[in-house]
């Protein structure tokens, strides 16, 4: 018999992103974040207050990748709950990160207790997802990402898989309204760990 299948999201729901980004802006580049709205390009400023370019951030986010990834610390619950779920789970990391940090990425994942495989992958999740589905062939599949657009992607091209929108950052959940494309919204990792148990306990 099959196992079920985890495919999550690393930034914002296994990772923290934001506060180390933060940091990293402000000591690297004396740049500043704030996040009043959902838009990371748009909310970075320099010095002078000036706004910083759109254009600038895709290098910003790389620098940080290169050299940072490493302050990233873990979201309170999700090690404790993939150790557990992984007794009787496949789980698959889907994250949107250059192939050449993906390496990076599995070494500090497992670094910090949380030794899974790796996918880096660019643009919407639903084809990959649909893919490891396809490989996988599991019993119930879960799909958990911060991301609104990631849940009407995964709807579409994987729509028997289970997804929980997932909002982990406190400084992020009251800018991302519930994604319309997600079965759940669910912000911390001791609720969807009940969550996912009790879906995998009693199969709807
Ligand atoms: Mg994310």
């Amino acid at each position: 018999m099959t196992r079920p299948l985890i495919v999550s999201d690393c930034d914002g729901v296994l990772l923290n992103f934001i506060d180390p980004f933060i940091a990293y802006l402000g000591e690297e580049h004396g740049l500043t974040l704030k996040m009043t709205s959902f838009a990371l390009s748009g909310n970075i400023h320099d010095a002078d207050g000036n706004p910083v370019e759109a254009s600038r951030f895709p290098a910003l986010l790389d620098g940080f990748f290169t050299t940072h990834m490493a302050t990233q610390t873990p979201i309170d619950g999700a090690v404790a709950a993939l150790a557990d779920l992984a007794q009787d789970c496949d789980i698959v990391i889907l994250t949107n990160i250059g192939d050449g940090h993906a390496v990076t990425r599995t070494e500090e994942l497992a670094r910090l207790g949380m030794p899974y495989r790796v996918i880096g992958n660019l643009g919407p999740k639903g084809g990959p997802l649909a893919g490891l589905v396809e490989n996988f062939a599991p019993s119930l599949a879960f799909f958990i990402d911060d991301l609104p657009p990631h849940h009407s992607s995964a709807k579409k091209l994987a729509p028997d898989v289970h997804r929980i929108h997932m909002v982990a950052e406190t400084a992020l959940q009251a800018l991302i309204p519930p994604a319309p494309d997600a079965d759940a919204r669910i912000d911390d990792w001791a609720a969807a760990h009940a969550h996912i148990r009790r879906l995998i306990e009693e199969p709807a």
